[in-house]
């Protein structure tokens, strides 16, 4: 069963560990995997950082 957790923290979705982006060392990670400290699981994430723009009016 696929269950996407959708977040602004990254949690694990074997154990529900929240962990903050201080916590995530994204170098050692660039495979999108990360081994969760609390349970041990291994899992897969994606980080999604988007920007947007617009005019601005005069
Ligand atoms: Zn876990």
């Amino acid at each position: 069963m696929m269950k996407t957790i959708k977040a602004n923290e990254l949690i694990c979705p074997y154990c529900g560990a929240i962990y903050s982006e201080k916590e995530i060392d994204f170098e050692e990670n660039k495979d999108n995997e990360m081994i969760c400290k609390n349970c041990g699981r291994t899992y897969n994430y994606n980080v999604h950082i988007s920007y947007s723009s617009w005019k601005k009016e005069d």
